[in-house]
């Protein structure tokens, strides 16, 4: 599975999503059946700050509520895994995720309020959190989008990189 990489218009926001990575989401869609489903999204950035590496994405916790049309994702057992990742990887906290099953990949306006919510929480370090919503057929033909959502700004929808026509070099290769 080859990796996914995304840009803003204007080039200052760029997401590296490794295909190892895109294979879990897909995997975990398709657990999922007819139900949204989602997790949380650690990783790093680019020593240039402008590029964010989504390294692993967790799944639904056990007290997430999923519905065909609504996720609300849970918090028991993440606070440990962000943990376990910072301690092992470095990794640290860069978003959320979510599955619109056989349904477009578009944010709702709730998902774009609880992102804007996130990068306005504190607790969350996190003031330009990322979202990945996957939609389609995970098994079939499936499609994920890329927003980052800036602290008190609106939503900044990135661009699948269709590498090599676009010529951008990948902000993350494969060695780093
Ligand atoms: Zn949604």
């Amino acid at each position: 599975m080859p990796a996914l990489e995304f840009r803003s218009a204007d080039a200052r926001f760029r997401v590296h999503v490794p295909g190892a990575t895109v294979q879990r989401l897909l995997h975990l869609c398709r657990s999922s059946g007819m139900l949204e489903t989602g997790g949380i999204l650690v990783g790093g950035y680019s020593a240039t700050l402008d590029c964010a590496r989504v390294s692993a994405a967790s799944g639904p916790s056990g007290d997430s509520v999923r519905g065909p049309s609504s996720f609300q994702r849970g918090t028991r057992g993440l606070q440990k895994w962000l943990e376990r990742r910072w301690t092992a990887r470095g990794d640290h906290y860069l978003g959320e995720w979510h599955f619109h099953p056989y349904a477009p990949p578009v944010p709702s306006n709730t998902d774009l309020q609880q992102l804007g919510r996130i990068a306005r929480t504190a607790d969350y370090r996190c003031p330009e959190p990322i979202l990945l919503i996957v939609g389609g057929d995970p098994a079939g033909k499936w499609l994920i989008s890329a927003h980052v959502v800036p602290k008190g700004q609106t939503a900044v929808p990135l661009q699948l990189i269709q590498s090599p026509a676009d010529h951008f070099a990948p902000c993350w290769s494969s060695s780093q």
